[in-house]
């Protein structure tokens, strides 16, 4: 066999193992029975260890030695060398221990969150922080322990580079926060919106936007995710409340990045070229979809009959216009997933700013609560009740996803410059998604991001897609137009 065929025989073979992870986890995080954690976290770190050690292997090695350095068998050896080097500095059985780890903390995260209890999930959230340390501590040579961690979400990412954008974002968001605070919110819609219809609009909705209903599951979740176990098997969560749509919304982000898990070209499907550039740039899809897409006035023109037939007493009196108040209205909220767009990001630097101070040891765990509430009254304004509101709201610290969640604030950043880019380039684009119509939306972005996955470096990527690299400026200027330039102005 030539050498591309070689690799590309031991890339799917690396992608078949990920795959299995990955329907471990989707079962995991959708269909377990209560008893069966420890067990199934034990199979998915098994799982994972296979996988860590396929990428530690001699073959592996020499065959990345042989390949040459053209087209996508040079971006597939970019990207298996880069996995290669951090797998060969953690040694298999810490890689084990994390994941079992991380397995058995998110059962005790379901159970402390219930209760709101931070005391029970301490002595799991120590054991995740401790073993994040070790795994750190595998890459001497980084300026900063945390870059460790965000490399496995956006490769070669550092988080000086991060940590700027997020003080410039916490600059400029913290005192346009506090002018909007004052105003009267719009009354939410009044509900009560059955679960089972909010289920079957949804089920109806995703794929009238675009997603291959014949290679897509949905189901519910207490956190909603998208894991892909393959090209063919991409799987939605969402959870839905009867007193309100906000189940719709985390479906449309959930969308976004359903819609890019489906998109990669199946001349690199089943490589590990099929995963999204980076996870900033998978989080630019899903808030695209879910707010710059899902909050327009276009968009409801064309949902908002289907929501009514949903909905034909809830919705009587509600117009299109009150519709776009309602979905738009500043809703300054202590829970993440139920923030509104001014303060979304505001969320994501509190939990940098306290991930950060976990792993370099200057915040305890035990201490997180107290740290926690005060940042969220200094960004916020905002009392936390309790635990489950506060602390104990995401699951990424159960799930070991330490380094995550800069990856919505970039995400939301790049969004804006992807939509104000396809703005230009699609002029009828409001009238084509009134009409339904999202076929120019979808090829724009599949023929510039999705249909890539992997092959060029995220910034790389960008570039050739819109010309510019990441930049605050339009996010920014995008927030406040929208929520208030008047009283930013006057400050
Ligand atoms: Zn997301």
């Amino acid at each position: 066999m030539a050498a591309e065929e070689t690799i590309r025989a031991e890339a799917t073979a690396i992608w078949d193992v990920r795959g299995v992870a990955a329907t471990l986890l989707w079962d995991q995080q959708t269909a377990l029975p209560a008893g069966a954690g420890e067990q199934r976290a034990r199979q998915i770190a098994w799982a994972e260890r296979a996988l860590h050690e396929r990428y530690r292997s001699d073959a592996l090695g020499r065959m990345l030695e042989a390949l040459p350095g053209e087209g996508d068998a040079a971006s597939l050896a970019r990207v298996l060398r880069h996995e290669r080097e951090r797998a060969l500095r953690v040694p298999s059985e810490l890689r084990e221990e994390l994941s079992e780890a991380a397995g058995l903390a998110q059962q005790a995260w379901v159970r402390a969150r219930a209760s709101s209890c931070f005391a029970d999930f301490l002595p799991f959230l120590r054991r995740n922080v401790e073993l994040r340390r070790r795994y750190a501590d595998c890459f001497p040579e980084l300026d900063d322990p945390y870059d460790a961690l965000l490399d496995d979400y956006d490769p070669h990412a550092r988080t000086r580079e991060v940590a700027l954008v997020l003080e410039d974002l916490k600059r400029r968001l913290v005192p346009l926060a506090g002018a909007v605070r004052g105003r009267t919110p719009e009354e939410p819609l009044r509900g009560p919106f059955a679960v089972e219809r909010q289920r079957a609009f949804v089920a109806e909705l995703l794929p009238a936007v675009g997603l291959d209903a014949a290679r897509l599951r949905i189901v519910e979740s207490p956190h909603p995710l998208t894991i892909s176990m393959g090209v063919e098997d991409v799987g939605v969560t969402t959870r839905y409340d009867e007193a309100n749509l906000d189940g719709v919304f985390l479906a449309l982000h959930e969308l976004g990045h359903a819609l890019y898990e489906q998109g990669f070209e199946p001349a690199i499907a089943d490589t590990p070229l099929a995963q999204g550039a980076s996870a900033s740039m998978h989080e630019a899809q899903a808030r695209l979809f879910e707010n710059l897409l899902g909050r327009s006035r276009p968009f409801w023109r064309f949902a908002l009959p289907r929501l009514e037939a949903a909905f034909p007493e809830a919705l009587a009196h509600v117009g299109l216009d009150d519709l776009e108040a309602v979905v738009n209205s500043v809703r300054n909220s202590p829970i993440r997933l139920q923030a509104d767009e001014l303060t979304y990001c505001l969320h994501t630097v509190l939990r940098f700013e306290l991930e950060r101070a976990l792993l370099d040891g200057t915040l305890s765990p035990a201490d997180l609560p107290e740290t926690w509430a005060a940042k969220c009254a200094a960004y916020l304004g905002l009392e936390v009740d309790d635990d489950a509101a506060g602390v104990l709201q995401d699951v990424h610290w159960a799930f070991g996803a330490f380094g995550y969640f800069p990856t919505y604030a970039l995400g939301n950043v790049i969004a804006v410059q992807l939509w104000e880019a396809v703005r230009r380039d699609v002029p009828g684009l409001d009238e084509e998604i009134a009409d339904g119509r999202f076929d120019s939306l979808l090829e724009w972005l599949r023929e510039r991001i999705w249909r890539h996955g992997r092959r060029l470096p995220a910034d790389d990527l960008l570039r050739q897609a819109i010309g510019v690299d990441v930049d605050v400026e339009p996010y920014a200027a995008y927030l406040e137009a929208k929520f208030g330039a008047r009283e930013v102005a006057a400050r």
